[in-house]
């Protein structure tokens, strides 16, 4: 191979230089979303309380729960602690734990967001699907919506929500249970002081 002509060493240092340079700029300023998934299923028995996004819904029928079951929230709360690297609901608030026995999944989701604040991040925004055969939930979108945005602390614009029947086919069309699913795309909160670590990884 032919060596290297003093100029031609110099340009090819330089190149070397920028291509660091350009890889380290983003890591260094750019906080990057995380996305995380939750899903959640209940039975549904007669005689129980449907509350879904902490509305209560009029309905013969309610979640089997130890907390007040409400689907939406507890899939929400998974896509966020999923997002954020934290443990999940099963862990935070064990359904063996008496502390949780009817526990308001309000309370518990505003406990989630506080540890993710504390993790460093702050929602950015959600959606969240749900699958129920009766009764009807569109009338109930809208307060849902407000309830949600609320909670998080977010713009009800920030907030996606949907809902629609199985069809009569599976378990949610027989009416033996409901499902949520969840997504949440979680922001590093600038003001927080650990909001770019990388190689620490995320604290609980
Ligand atoms: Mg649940």
């Amino acid at each position: 191979m032919r060596p290297l002509s003093r100029g031609e060493q110099e340009r090819q240092r330089k190149r070397a230089r920028a291509g660091r340079t350009s890889r380290a700029r983003p890591s260094a300023r750019v906080a990057v979303p995380r996305v995380g998934f939750g899903y959640d299923v209940h039975r549904l028995v007669p005689g129980r309380r449907l509350r879904l996004c902490g509305v209560d819904v009029p309905s013969p029928v309610g979640p089997l729960a130890h907390s007040d079951g409400d689907c939406a929230l507890h899939a929400l709360m998974d896509a966020i602690l999923g997002a954020c690297g934290l443990p999940d609901i099963g862990q935070l608030f064990p359904n063996t734990d008496a502390r949780f026995a009817g526990a308001d999944s309000r309370r518990l989701l505003a406990e989630v967001v506080e540890r993710a604040r504390r993790a460093g991040y702050r929602v950015s925004s959600v959606d969240v699907f749900l699958l129920v055969e009766r009764p009807r939930l569109s009338p109930h979108l809208a307060a849902m919506r407000a309830v949600l945005a609320g909670c998080l602390r977010v713009s009800p614009d920030a907030v996606g929500l949907q809902a629609t029947s199985g069809e009569g086919l599976g378990f949610v069309g027989r009416g033996e249970g409901l499902a949520a699913w969840a997504v949440a795309v979680m922001t590093a909160d600038e003001a927080h002081p650990r909001s770019h670590r990388t190689k620490k990884g995320i604290g609980t």
